[in-house]
Order: structure tokens, then C-alpha cells, then sequence
């Protein structure tokens, strides 16, 4: 089969790799219909994130249609039954898995010894995300093998193009989540820093949980736009100053809620701390850039809420805990518990609450892929969000 795969920094091909089969008996093999390249894909790309290895498929966004099950399937799903699959591979029967706490079950990362030496403990299994998560091959491909498939999978409405429920996978849940986990009353200023494919559907999912206003801080003039049209106040970061804005969007006081929607590849509008944390990336002291952090921590209302959907990987250097704590605020954190939501968003999705597909910007092969990681990185093209058709 065809699959884009991982050769090293910057270096993503189209190569021909074996097809993938049935390895235990709640396996099932999928044949991709719609794929998409996610920001995290990115640190991947720049090979920001440790843990990859060269061959390792792409891909954690996708969908398709069942063409072999393992005999544990017991008719959870049938051939040529349509699905999405959640990024956040899932077993359903562990405690975390009960509790709802798909992100962090115990059993699907199979490199477990691994994620315990640098977390602490494991995390559970992603696809295509490197071999500290499992070094699961990934959906960028014309065929996928989903592990635990009898729970690790969405089940979608026939009457909903591939282009509205692809992002149940990841980027809409994960929005959705970094809104829930701030607790947005009807009297809070949401503000979101970032307004990438994820930032995109955080203000679109505060906005239906009723905030009473959401700022968008970004510098790209396209995504500003975007966020504009759903319904977002911006702030260009490049032209004015984000803390002033904030404190004259909110008479002072700071927003209730700060959400990250950016993550580990931050870059401060300040030069100064932007070559600081540049170079301490370089020498290895920090693997992660932490401006937008430290700007939510000074700008946030005291007793707020920071919301983490960004993705980090490693250290980062210069948080500022006094402020942090003096100030009451708490931090919520984590990769998205996709299944605890796609059941309401499929709903909404149904409903006409949110069509997700307003996010495209670029539709390309998958054959097109390589260069098309390059257009999203580069944001060239006015690329906001690209979803490949195997
Ligand atoms: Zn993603
Ligand atoms: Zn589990």
C-alpha cells in the first residue's frame, strides 16, 4: 500500500509499505476514505518530539470503511461499515478506560517500559506518534490496522459527508475538551492563543458553551479571519500588544479563562525571550518553548483557569510559579479523552449546531502529501487545514 512515512526532520515520503494485517483478535484492518495532517503532526516533521524512527507511518486523523475484522470483533462492527478513528487508542476495560480517562488507558501503549521512564507512567497508545506512545503506524495510508477496534473507533450517521466527521478524531473533540475542562460560565472572557485547525474549534466550542466573549491571539492574517467569522474577537499579535488588549477587553480585570492552543513550538512576539528560549531548545536545557505560558499565567484573571490542549514533550524553562500561585489559578492539562465526547458532537455535528469541514482550506492525493506538509508548516497558500484522499 501507499503511506506516507517518516525519514527524518522534514523528510515525510510517499512510499510503498507492506499492508497492514489482523495481529490480535480485536484487530480490524480499515481502508482509509480521508485523512488529514494535524499541528502535532508538525512537531513530528521538525522533529521537535523524541521517539521516531525512520519507516514509521504518519497519521493520526482519519477514516474509513472496515475490510477485515479479528475473530474479538464479535459483530461490534461489520465490513464495509464507515468509521472514524479516535487518535487515542483505547482497550474500554481498564480502570482509567472506566473512568473515562481514554487519553491516559493503561493498556494500549505497548512501549509502556518507555513512557514510564519519562512520564513517570504510561500514556495510552497513539497512532502514527512516536514510539513513546506505542510507535503505532499511523493513518496517513491506504490501509490501517486499529488495534482494541471494538472500542477504539466513533461510529458516524450515513447522512454526514466524510468532510464533516473526519475531525471527530481529534482536532474537534480536543477543542471541545480544552472548553470544557475551563468550566466557561455565561460571564467569562474566554482567550484563546492560537488560532491554528484546534483554536479554531476551541472558540467555536466555547462560544456554544455559552462564554460571553472569546479573543483569538494569532498573527497569521488568515486564521485571525477565520476566527473572526465564528464569531471571535482577535488580536494580532504582531501589531499590538496582547496583555493591553486583554486588559481593555475585560475593563481590567484579565479573562476568566486562558486556553494554550499553540503548544511547544510557541514563538514569543518578544524577540528577546524568543532567542532565550530558542537557544536553550538548541542546547538541550529546555525542549520546549513556553511564551504563550507565561503570558496566560501574567494575563489571566486571578482564581482562573488555564486550559492546556497544546502539546508539549519534554522541559520547559522560566514558568513563572509565583504568579501561578499566588494569583489561585489552576492548570488543566491533557491529550484529548476523544470517546467521553463524540457521542454529543456527533449530535451537534447532526443537529447543524457546527459543520467541522469550515476548517479546509486544501484538499489534495495522498501522493500530494510530502509537499503539502510543507504548504501547512510554511502556512503558505493561506493553508489552514489539509485533508488527504488515499
Ligand atoms: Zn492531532
Ligand atoms: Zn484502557
Amino acid at each position: 500500500m501507499r503511506a506516507l512515512v517518516w525519514h527524518g526532520t522534514e523528510d515525510i515520503r510517499c512510499d510503498t509499505v507492506p499492508d497492514p494485517k489482523i495481529e490480535d483478535d480485536r484487530d480490524a484492518i480499515i481502508k482509509v476514505t480521508a485523512c488529514a495532517i494535524c499541528g502535532s503532526d508538525l512537531h513530528l516533521y521538525d522533529h521537535f518530539m523524541p521517539g521516531m524512527e525512520k519507516g514509521d507511518v504518519m497519521g493520526h486523523e482519519f477514516m474509513g470503511e472496515i475490510v477485515e475484522t479479528g475473530k474479538g470483533i464479535n459483530g461490534v462492527l461489520k465490513k464495509g461499515e464507515r468509521i472514524v478513528v479516535p487518535f487515542t487508542i483505547i482497550c474500554g476495560e481498564c480502570d482509567q478506560c472506566k473512568r473515562g480517562f481514554f487519553s491516559v488507558c493503561e493498556r494500549s501503549n505497548r512501549n509502556k517500559d518507555i513512557a514510564d521512564k519519562a512520564f513517570g507512567h504510561t500514556t495510552a497508545g497513539l497512532f502514527g506518534y512516536t514510539h513513546l506512545t506505542g510507535g503505532y503506524q499511523g493513518g496517513q495510508a491506504e490501509y490501517v490496522r486499529v488495534p482494541f477496534a471494538d472500542k477504539t473507533h466513533i461510529k458516524v450517521p450515513e447522512n454526514l459527508t466524510d468532510e464533516q466527521v473526519l475531525f471527530l478524531g481529534d482536532i474537534f473533540p480536543t477543542g471541545w475538551q480544552a472548553a470544557v475542562q475551563a468550566d466557561i460560565q455565561p460571564t467569562d472572557t474566554v482567550a484563546i492563543w492560537g488560532a491554528g485547525p484546534v483554536g479554531q474549534m476551541t472558540l467555536r466550542s466555547a462560544l456554544l458553551l455559552g462564554a460571553k466573549q472569546v479573543v483569538c491571539i494569532d498573527s497569521v492574517p488568515e486564521r485571525l479571519e477565520m476566527a473572526r467569522a465564528g464569531g471571535a474577537i482577535t488580536i494580532d499579535n504582531s501589531q499590538e500588544s496582547t496583555v493591553e488588549r486583554l486588559n481593555e477587553l475585560t475593563g481590567g480585570k484579565g479573562p476568566e479563562k486562558c486556553i494554550d492552543a499553540v503548544g511547544m513550538e510557541a514563538h514569543s512576539p518578544r524577540a528577546l525571550e524568543h532567542a532565550y528560549d530558542r537557544v536553550k531548545q538548541a542546547v538541550m536545557l529546555e525542549s520546549d518553548r513556553a511564551s504563550v505560558l507565561r503570558e496566560m499565567i501574567y494575563v489571566c484573571r486571578p482564581a482562573g483557569i488555564l486550559s492546556i490542549p497544546g502539546v508539549y514533550g519534554g522541559l520547559i524553562d522560566k514558568v513563572p510559579m509565583g504568579a501561578l500561585m499566588n494569583k489561585g489559578l489552576t492548570v488543566r492539562t491533557g491529550q484529548t479523552h476523544v470517546n467521553r465526547w463524540t457521542d454529543d458532537l456527533v449530535k451537534r455535528i447532526d443537529d447543524g449546531q457546527i459543520d467541522p469541514s469550515f476548517v479546509i482550506t486544501h484538499r489534495a492525493k495522498l501522493e500530494q502529501g510530502p509537499e503539502m506538509y510543507k504548504t501547512f508548516r510554511d502556512k503558505k497558500d493561506n493553508c489552514i487545514k489539509v485533508v488527504l484522499r488515499p
